[in-house]
């Protein structure tokens, strides 16, 4: 990479020297602006390895100076904003910060150019955890219509690791008004983190927090998961039946966290025959390995565990898995006589019991990070709802 980098020092080098040797005949706003943007962006290629972008860019940014007549001081501020780079990439934030902020702090440029320079200033910051100092300078440049998409990422960014949800929920508001991107993920679990800490005296109501989630992400199933558990909370279990059923439809690779509650909620209703019916639905639509043995418990507590073997034995048919498998050698192993068959699927029930229990439940279908339990954002990745079940993935259906 720092290879590169200097290999392609010599075009950016080329390009300062080309641009100090020009005539400045007349302070041409508009341009120099945009260069200084094609500038930066050139450079943030070389930085993420893009190099093939930024000589296309650099070339093409010269060959505009031979008919637009850039002015001398502006290269200089270019050629000193990327050295300042050039140094945080390097890891040397000292220097770029003091690079950075002389830029900012001159009275040689113009009010455009220190929005750059704040800018990068900006990203020193993030780069050492100077949180603080860097919100303060992205706030000033929300403001700045060609900065704030940047400014309020950068923010969410921010209040997602100080964890000011609140604050996280205001800019990622601000985001989805004027964001082209089609999700709206992030605000919906920034609604979901903030409803969960909410202190019980607080004038504001989680289920409206909730209800605002699965307004701007119809497939949050966290919110559902939150929503149900808080109609639960309040014995309204009609309603936690019909929220947590939803998850089915918005997203089947979960429907395995949702079954304990809905178990509970049937019973209190007295309606355990709905839930066998939910999960049969589930089953056909999912393959989900956890709505596959919770079907086996239920048709074994109603009718008989030889029901339940071949409902098992029949699934593993279409959708063979370990999960399935263990629970099938289970039933083998109840009922073998005694001997050195009951021995063999014995010890072959506890070798596979011990290969799940050694894995993992859940992984990262974005990065591969895996874990014990269920987080929303991944902590290898930071993506919010990659991580899944592997009981829910790892099932063909
Ligand atoms: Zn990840």
């Amino acid at each position: 990479m720092i290879e590169l980098l200097f290999l392609l020092l010599p075009i950016a080098a080329a390009y300062g020297w080309y641009m100090g040797h020009r005539s400045a005949k007349k302070d041409q706003e508009d341009v120099s602006n945009k260069l200084s943007r094609d500038y930066v962006t050139g450079v943030n290629f070389l930085l993420s390895n893009q190099t093939e972008k930024a000589v296309d860019l650099f070339l093409d940014m010269l060959q505009k100076q031979e008919t637009e007549n850039e002015i001398e001081h502006r290269s200089q501020f270019e050629a000193e904003l990327t050295l300042g780079n050039l140094f945080r990439s390097r890891g040397e934030v000292d220097r770029a910060l003091r690079i950075h902020q002389a830029l900012d702090n001159s009275p040689n440029y113009s009010f455009e150019q220190k929005l750059l320079a704040k800018q990068q200033l900006a990203k020193d910051f993030m780069s050492v955890g100077f949180f603080d100092r860097a919100e303060s300078l992205y706030i000033m440049l929300v403001d700045e219509p060609e900065f704030a998409e940047g400014a309020l990422q950068q923010l969410a960014v921010i209040y997602q690791k100080t964890k000011e949800w609140k604050k996280a929920i205001n800019v990622a508001e601000k985001l989805a008004k004027i964001s082209t991107k089609a999700d709206n993920i992030e605000l919906a679990q920034f609604y979901c983190e903030y409803a969960r800490i909410l202190p019980a005296d607080s004038k504001e109501n989680p289920q409206t927090l909730l209800t605002q989630a699965l307004k701007v992400s119809p497939t949050c199933v966290r919110a559902s998961i939150m929503l149900g558990e808080l109609s639960m909370q309040q014995k309204d279990y009609q309603t936690a039946v019909k929220i947590l059923e939803n998850v089915l439809v918005q997203n089947s690779d979960y429907v395995g966290e949702i079954l304990p509650q809905l178990q509970e909620c049937y019973q209190h209703l007295g309606q355990l025959d709905n839930f066998e019916l939910f999960l049969i639905r589930a089953s056909q639509a999912s393959g989900n390995a956890s709505v596959d043995l919770a079907l086996a418990d239920v048709i074994e507590q109603k009718d008989s565990r030889a029901v339940a073997q071949s409902k098992i034995y029949q699934k593993m048919g279409s959708n063979p898995n370990m999960f399935l498998f263990h629970r099938f050698i289970q039933y083998q192993m109840d009922d073998a006589e005694q001997g050195r068959g009951k021995e063999s699927l014995t010890l072959l029930h506890k070798m596979v019991g011990e290969h799940i229990k050694q894995g993992f439940d859940y992984r990262c279908t974005n990065c591969g990070y895996q874990s014990h339990k269920l987080m929303w954002c991944c902590p290898s990745c930071r993506q919010w709802e990659k991580i899944k079940p592997i009981r829910g993935i790892d099932n063909p259906n």
